[in-house]
Formats: C-alpha cells, sequence, structure tokens
C-alpha cells in the first residue's frame, strides 16, 4: 500500500529529505531513495511498503515474554 510517508522534510525544488533512516536521502521529484521503499510524488514523500511486513525472523520461545508457553519451540 502506498501513503505519504510521516518522517520526511520538504527542500526547495520539489525535493524532499527521508527521515526514516540515517541514510537522510535527499529524494528528487520521481525518484526512490536509496532502500527504493520512499518515492517523492509531486515534491512529497511517499512510502511504497506501508502496512507491509518488513522483517521476519524465528527466535527461541525463551526470547519472548511468553517465557513458560511452550519452551524449546520456536
Ligand atoms: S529513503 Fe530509505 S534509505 Fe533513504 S533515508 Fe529513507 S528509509 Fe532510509
Amino acid at each position: 500500500m502506498e501513503r505519504e510517508a510521516y518522517l520526511y522534510e520538504k527542500l526547495e525544488n520539489n525535493e524532499v529529505r527521508c527521515l526514516t533512516c540515517q541514510r537522510r536521502c535527499v529524494v528528487s521529484e520521481g525518484k526512490t531513495g536509496w532502500c527504493y521503499t520512499r518515492r517523492n510524488k509531486g515534491g512529497k514523500l511517499y512510502s511504497l511498503i506501508y502496512g507491509e511486513v518488513s522483517s521476519l525472523s524465528i527466535n527461541p520461545i525463551e526470547k519472548k515474554p511468553v517465557f513458560h508457553f511452550y519452551p524449546g519451540s520456536r
């Protein structure tokens, strides 16, 4: 899903600076940032992955706050 990003600032010449991560990409109109998940459309920055899962990992259950739920499982 596409949605206007929360973390960015507008610059001159319809460019924007994304503030989502430490790269602080300056994105020209019609272009995407380094990660390809943010695009400048008409001087506004849009997230192209809003609502999508961005990472997934399997961990031992003992790391979670459900320590006694199913010991030894993942
Ligand atoms: S466009 Fe992507 S890589 Fe660039 S600052 Fe934003 S989140 Fe980071």
